[in-house]
């Protein structure tokens, strides 16, 4: 029988690598539902291609336009519509592959209803992970990791029988070797140029900044229930070592492969099993030939230490974290502050919060929105 699934983002960067796996597994998998922000003409091709029954959009006038041309099709929009694909009776796994705090509700609302979540969004993780982790459990729902280090980890970790410490990997992103001079003058278009990973412009930014690598250490942190002490960040540049795991006897696991996200995407959409898809070309460990590591340079990538901080301080301090640096992010991709801005934003902001401890849904969605409101404040009077 055909897994039947629904993608949130279907037309992003992992949204689409996931139907590249898909497409490759057709006889796997039935694609019931796919959604986009505001890219019509790829999400028309998709359609065409996939022939799903339901399909959400952004904005109410894109869903009018689709309507028309798709009238046997469900068409949606705007958050509700994310919410009403998440709960479909029909699907048994949703792949949560929008960016930013969108995917929380609809994570929340599929695992009330029973359904695995191939999770990709790690804001979800980031912002309400004690809550989702919880309720996960309740429900007897699988958080399958679709993040490559988290998936490394997830496909490591035997349970956590015995498991002593996790250890990160980061490529180091662009500046890995930039002084401060040249970052103080970096432009868009180099911080967008990521040495191994294709990704989203947000992501990508946070990538080179390691604030994504905070965020990931937040993120495994709810996903493997390790404290932060015991969660290491290594720079490996080659990007060939996804993450590992330390147990307790000294032994280290490791999860190597070529760097592609088809390989974690698949891994958390065939759970438990291993298949055959995309990715055929075997590991070169000659052709490889160098694995090198670095400690972080905390100096240079203040981002990463904040995250720790963050995530320690732990109640609604994660939340005030991720929603500032996506703000400043935000407006750095907009031109509007520099490169080093985004972190001196992040941290003026972080340093003036107050944070609520066991927050409720609810109460995490406000306090996100004070937190961009006040951001985007100070962005303005800069
Ligand atoms: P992209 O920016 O490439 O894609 C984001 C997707 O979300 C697109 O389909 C976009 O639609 C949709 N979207 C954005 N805003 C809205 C909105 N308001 N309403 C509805 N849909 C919306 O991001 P990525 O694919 O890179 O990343 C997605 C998530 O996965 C992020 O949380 C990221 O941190 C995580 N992740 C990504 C990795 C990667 O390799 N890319 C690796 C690990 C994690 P549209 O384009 O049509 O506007
Ligand atoms: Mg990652």
């Amino acid at each position: 029988m055909k897994k039947k699934i629904a993608i949130l983002g279907s037309t992003g960067s992992i949204g689409t690598q996931a139907l590249e796996v898909i497409e490759k597994l057709n006889d796997k998998f039935e694609i019931i539902a796919i959604s986009a922000g505001n890219n019509i003409d790829l999400i028309k091709k998709q359609i065409e291609k996939f022939a799903p029954k339901y399909v959400s959009v952004r904005k109410e006038d894109d869903a009018e336009k689709l309507i028309k041309e798709f009238p046997n099709i469900n068409i949606l929009f705007g958050d509700e519509g994310l919410n009403t694909i998440a709960k479909l009776d029909e699907i048994q796994i949703l792949l949560v592959a929008v960016s930013g705090k969108i995917g929380l509700k609809p994570t929340i609302e599929a695992i009330k209803k029973g359904k695995d979540i191939a999770l990709a969004n790690k804001e979800t993780l980031v912002m309400a992970g004690d809550i989702v982790i919880k309720l996960a459990k309740e429900n007897n729902v699988k958080i399958l990791p679709v993040d490559s280090e988290h998936s490394a980890i997830f496909q490591c970790i035997n349970n956590g029988k015995d498991a002593k410490h996790l250890i990160i990997t980061a490529s180091g992103g662009p500046f890995r070797n930039s002084t401060k001079e040249e970052m103080e003058h970096a432009n868009l278009d180099e911080a967008l140029n990521h040495p191994r990973w294709n990704m989203g412009k947000k992501i990508t930014v946070d990538s080179a900044t390691l604030m994504n690598k905070g965020l990931e250490v937040i993120e495994a942190h709810h996903l493997f229930n390790f404290d932060y002490k015991d969660i290491k960040v290594v720079v490996h540049p080659q990007s060939y070592i996804h993450s590992a795991v330390e147990f307790v006897d000294g032994s280290i696991i490791a999860q190597i492969g070529i760097p592609s996200m088809h390989i974690p995407i698949q891994y958390a959409l065939t759970y438990p099993d291993r298949i055959e898809g995309i990715e055929t070309e075997s590991f070169d460990f000659i052709k490889a030939a160098k694995f090198e590591f670095y400690e972080p340079d905390y100096e240079k990538f203040p981002s990463l230490k904040l995250a720790f901080i963050a995530g320690e301080k732990g109640g609604t301090y994660p939340v005030c974290l991720n929603a500032a640096n996506e703000e400043a992010v935000f407006a750095f991709l907009d031109k509007k502050v520099k490169y080093l801005d985004i972190y001196k934003i992040t941290k003026a902001i972080f340093d003036d919060y107050t944070s609520i401890k066991n927050p409720n849904i609810d109460q995490i969605i406000e306090e996100d929105e004070k937190v961009r409101i006040k951001t985007r404040e100070f962005i303005k009077n800069m």
